[in-house]
């Protein structure tokens, strides 16, 4: 039995007519940048998050950076990130010109520690970017109590947790301002590259807006050094036909991780730690093992997909070599990048193929 690591097809089969549909409509109008499908996926996707601004952007990355630089955080500032995300949450900092200041995560949960959050703040921190990762919230109470006191912005990164909630809440309505990606591997993706921006703030909506609109705020009238980056027309009807099923297809994760986390039982293997009060829609099951490049091996000549998120921590990124870090500097992340493994979760995977993985985990031995 061959088991992807990832596949889209029984989504897309799912959705097909919604999709060419979504196609048609756009093609037939011939109006590809700033129109009625923006306005419509904008609209409908501020609901979903239960906030009241959402700005359509052209992919995850912008989409951080563009709140960032929005709320004016730029050269000689430091924005706290967790050591342990993909490296866009970083880069999204470097853009703007600031520093990311990486902060450990909690092994058992992979996200932000809130309590090393204090610690790296500076005279010059000026927010925190909690990222929400594998489809995790963050304990975003005590990190919006950090916030509150040393007067920083919180900017959430929601690529990975479209949906997810936090005691009640969805992620991205806690912060200033928050992230969302639109790659076609996340939970909402679209058919190329997309992000979103989302705000209970108006100005900040508006701010954004402009800013990623080559910083006008009307046509041929450039009030910021803008960015080139909005959601285009075909992108924006093809996550409106995709929204209204996200939830259901949330659950369906749920439902296999269930399977994983109440199956998986091998002694060398660790499962993740889901908190108490949060609902994760499992962007990636993580799962660790001290023979992870074993337990790989063993998994791929079974016929099961596999990666790793992320192999390389980012204060080792040769892109980040200016930061001066060596090994050792940030031990969890380390041992989360030489111990973690993502196993298959995707919409669609059959019960037969969810046993296949459990069963191959279950027989592995060193
Ligand atoms: C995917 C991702 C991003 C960036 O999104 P893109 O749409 O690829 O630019 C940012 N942060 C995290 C945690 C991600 O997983």
């Amino acid at each position: 039995m061959k088991i992807p690591f990832v596949s889209f097809l029984p989504m897309e089969r799912e959705l097909d007519s919604e999709l060419r549909q979504a196609f048609d409509r756009v093609f037939s109008r011939s109006w590809y940048i700033e129109g009625v499908e923006d306005e419509a996926f904008e609209k409908a996707f501020a609901e979903y998050c239960g906030v009241h601004y959402c700005v359509g952007v052209g992919n995850g990355l912008d989409a951080l950076m563009l709140a960032l630089k929005a709320l004016e955080i730029g050269e000689g500032d430091e924005v706290i990130v967790p050591s342990n995300t993909y490296i866009a949450t970083a880069l999204a900092v470097t853009y703007v010109g600031a520093k990311p200041v990486f902060v450990e995560p909690k092994i058992e949960t992979f996200n932000i520690d809130p309590d090393r959050i204090e610690a790296a703040i500076t005279g010059n921190t000026k927010a925190i970017m909690p990222v929400h990762l594998y489809g995790q919230a963050c304990d975003m109470d005590p990190i919006m109590d950090i916030a509150r006191v040393h007067h920083l912005k919180v900017v959430e990164d929601c690529a990975q947790a479209h949906g997810a909630t936090y005691k009640g809440r969805k992620v991205g309505t806690f912060g200033d301002a928050a992230g969302f990606s639109f790659y076609p591997g996340k939970n909402l993706g679209a058919l190329g590259d997309a992000g979103a921006t989302v705000t209970n703030d108006e100005g900040l909506a508006q701010k954004i807006r402009a800013l990623g609109n080559y910083g006008s705020d009307y046509k041929y009238h450039h009030i910021y050094k803008g960015n080139n980056s909005r959601l285009d027309e075909m992108q924006a009807a093809f996550l409106a036909a995709k929204l209204p099923v996200l939830d259901k297809m949330n659950e369906e994760r749920r439902r296999i991780a269930q399977r994983y986390m109440s199956e998986i039982s091998n002694p060398l293997v660790t499962l993740p730690t889901v908190e108490e009060a949060y609902v994760p829609v499992w962007h990636i099951f993580a799962i660790r093992c001290k023979n992870r490049d074993q337990l790989e091996r063993f998994l791929t000549d079974a016929g099961i997909g596999t990666n790793k998120h992320y192999p390389i921590p980012m204060h080792l990124q040769k892109c980040y070599a200016d930061l001066g870090f060596k090994e050792g500097d940030f031990p969890i992340a380390e041992e989360i990048s030489r111990t973690e493994l993502s196993i298959p979760m995707y919409y669609g995977m059959t019960e037969a193929e969810i046993s296949h993985v459990i069963d191959t985990i279950n027989a592995f031995r060193i």
